[in-house]
């Protein structure tokens, strides 16, 4: 008999368990509505501003890819790298609305080759590692088969 294991996010609070639409968690600053990812908890990232109150906010699901490389080593946070490390894809993934950039490793099979500025990704969850009991899960990103033209003229 198959065990089920217990879905956990690998990194407490960051994102949504929702399988069908799982989210980023940012911040927005209650002043301003600058949002940040992580969440910001002190300091509004926007100088301009003195706003020190914050609310927990959803990120946008979708983006198109800004920069991507081939991870040969262990990126820094917020990605979150499984143990022992293979080396993958990361992009980064530029959200319209919030107007930032979001890392993230881009999901199993799809390589460097595949990949474009420009490219329109969606969030997904999926296994980082696992344990006996607990399926440890972070957001990858999952191309979605559009461009963005405007985006892919600037490359
Ligand atoms: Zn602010």
């Amino acid at each position: 008999m198959p065990t089920t294991k217990t879905r956990v996010p690998a990194v407490e609070g960051w994102f949504t368990l929702d399988g069908a639409a799982p989210a980023l968690l940012g911040s927005r600053c209650t002043a301003c509505g600058t949002v940040a990812f992580p969440k910001e908890s002190s300091f509004c990232r926007n100088p301009a501003c003195t706003g020190t109150e914050f609310a927990e906010t959803p990120l946008s699901r979708t983006g198109t890819v800004w920069s991507y490389t081939d991870a040969c080593y262990q990126p820094p946070k917020p990605y979150v790298a499984a143990d022992p490390y293979v080396p993958f894809a990361i992009a980064a993934v530029h959200l319209a609305a919030e107007q930032m950039l979001v890392l993230g490793q881009v999901v199993p099979g799809v390589g460097v080759d595949e990949l474009a500025v420009g490219t329109g990704v969606e969030l997904v969850l999926d296994t980082l590692y696992e344990d006996d009991d607990h399926e440890y899960v972070v957001w990858k990103w999952r191309p979605t088969g559009t461009t963005d033209p405007t985006r892919a003229q600037d490359a």
